[in-house]
């Protein structure tokens, strides 16, 4: 199969010799698909884009918009088990991963369908007006309208679906049309999203593009009307940050980038609810889509009297963890998504084995249920204890994209907050602990340095949302490594797709605007 590719409103394929870059199945390595850009008119496309989508969509009003949104996931709704096969052939995806994946996106559209539907307006009012003249014949107005480009929208292998639609949602709202890269070894489920959305005759034409494969000279074409929202990892990020088009055109830039997140145990005993609900948070994020989530826990601190029974309860769940082709029901964690990830990941175990000692884990001759070692892309959970993490380098650096997970000691307030901070930036970090004291220190410490924040005590329990769990309605993005972006957060992920500008003249013009505006108030409610 030959992944098409939707642009300028027609289905094309890559015009390169050959068939293209291969998808596989990280089970067995059977090639699934193939996807290829190669000699496609870019430039051509993203007009078409702005000038036919774009255009199209900011006729409508956002209420108008958000009905869209509804629509688009209704469709997604009615062939989720197509995607749920995709998932587990062209991932490994246990139900519960590839869940995690569709589910995570139907749901974030429906919440952006909900929240839009009470938003009549063309434009939004940003607050009062401002008084500029003594009589107040003169003031100023600020509002955002949305930007006439399109939205270029860069998704990482992990989330082909999430990460699609958690981006596509407001833009879409904000009336912005999209133009969606997915990541190429996970390209066919977003692809597939895409083709169901386009046959539903849902969206105007333009409204929504693909390009599976290579992004060839695609950022070249970017426009000072355009946006650029990019999920991946740093490294990327840096490149497309200051691509020359980019730069000289002064175009936006999203960018959630990788994150070395931590969880933190306050001094709560074994036995307590913050104790166990931190090692079933940790057990859980490692194994879910084999640890490659860029919220899941890499760096777990505990006080240094807990250090051992911490490692000790962690490693004997593992040990009962069944790992291997997610075709055997028993099986509660995949591979990873392809060769080249295993490969990045036993990497990085090696340069963590330089700080620490592996606790469970970390076998090259690990033998997985019900599939070929050699052929698959299996790593096996892997925990480790960083005994001096003060004086470790690596890893608060390393961001190993796998079932992988350190504990670390620590033995103050002050310690651990240094500790939480040496990931230069996380998209998350979570604490558990009664003690009330405690948890507020850290909050505070951890606050400039992590975009989400989840506290958890016996009051909350079981309740929460989950550390890797990401809200539509709450921030997601991170300082620093992570990137520096905002996402989500409700109806604020639309200023992005927005300019913000001030109108100052007589009160009578900006009564005007103001009457066809959302007032902004109704974003940050
Ligand atoms: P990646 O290698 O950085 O690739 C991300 C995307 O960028 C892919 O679509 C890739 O296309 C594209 N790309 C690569 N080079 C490009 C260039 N020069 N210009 C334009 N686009 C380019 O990341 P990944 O391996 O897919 O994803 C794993 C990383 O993503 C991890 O580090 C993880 O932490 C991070 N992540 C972050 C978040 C978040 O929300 N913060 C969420 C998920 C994942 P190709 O696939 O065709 O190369």
């Amino acid at each position: 199969m030959i992944l098409s590719n939707y642009i300028s409103g027609e289905w094309q394929q890559g015009k390169g010799e050959g068939e293209g870059i291969p998808l596989i199945d990280p089970v067995n390595g059977e090639h699934l698909a193939h996807a290829s850009s190669d000699g496609l008119d870019l430039a051509q496309a993203l007009e078409f884009s702005r000038e036919r989508g774009s255009r199209v969509l900011q006729r409508l009003t956002y209420q108008h918009r958000a009905e869209l949104l509804g629509k688009i996931a209704e469709v997604l709704s009615r062939h989720r088990d197509d995607y749920y096969e995709i998932c587990l052939r062209n991932m490994g995806a246990t139900k519960g991963d590839a869940a995690f994946d569709v589910e995570g996106a139907i749901y974030t559209l429906k919440h952006y369908a909900k929240a839009g539907q009470n938003l009549e307006g063309e434009m939004i009012k940003d607050g009062d007006p401002v008084p500029l003249s003594k009589s107040g014949v003169f003031q100023g107005q600020h509002f955002l309208k949305p930007l006439e480009g399109v939205a270029v929208l860069i998704d990482a292998f992990n989330f082909p679906a999430w990460g699609l639609w958690e981006k596509a949602a407001p833009a879409l709202l904000s009336g912005v049309a999209v133009f969606v890269k997915p990541a190429t070894p996970t390209a066919w489920l977003a692809q597939r999203m895409i083709e169901d959305v386009i046959k539903a005759g849902i969206l105007p034409d333009g409204a929504l593009s693909v390009l599976c494969g290579s992004p060839g000279d695609l950022l070249d074409h970017v426009t000072a009307h355009d946006v650029i929202a990019f999920t991946g990892s740093a490294a990327t990020g840096a490149k497309i940050k200051t691509h020359s088009a980019v730069v000289s055109h002064s175009v936006r830039v999203n960018i959630e980038g990788d994150s070395l997140n931590s969880a933190i145990l306050g001094e709560d005993a074994p036995g307590t609810q913050p104790f166990e609900l931190l090692v079933k948070e940790a057990l859980k994020e490692m194994t879910q889509k084999a640890g490659q989530k860029c919220t899941a826990i890499r760096r777990i601190l505990v006080p240094r009297k807990t250090l051992i029974p911490v490692c000790d309860t962690i490693a004997s769940a593992l040990k009962a963890m069944p790992v291997g082709n997610p075709r055997n029901a028993a099986v509660k964690c995949g591979p990873l998504v392809n060769k080249a990830q295993q490969t990045a990941v036993l990497d990085g175990i090696a340069q963590l084995k330089r700080e620490c000692k592996v606790i469970f884990g970390g076998d090259q001759g690990f033998q997985p249920i019900d599939a070929e070692s050699g052929s698959s892309c299996f790593v096996p959970p892997t925990l480790l204890r960083c005994d001096d993490p003060l004086r470790a380098r690596i890893v608060h650096e390393v961001e190993v994209f796998g079932p992988v997970a350190t504990v670390m000691p620590y033995d103050t307030v002050e310690e651990v907050i240094e500790l939480g901070r040496r990931g230069h930036g996380s998209l998350v970090a979570s604490i558990y602990s009664d003690d009330a004291k405690f948890t507020e220190e850290i909050t505070r410490g951890l606050a400039t340095t992590h975009g989400r924040i989840m506290v958890v005590d016996s009051s909350v329990g079981t309740q929460h949302t989950g550390h890797g769990n990401v809200m539509p309605n709450c921030l997601h993005g991170g300082p620093g490594r992570a990137g520096g972006g905002e996402e989500l957060g409700g109806l604020r992920a639309l200023e992005l797709y927005h300019r913000r500008f001030v109108v100052q003249g007589p009160p009578e013009l900006l009564n005007e605007l103001s009457q066809s505006s959302v007032d902004f108030a109704a974003l940050h409610g």
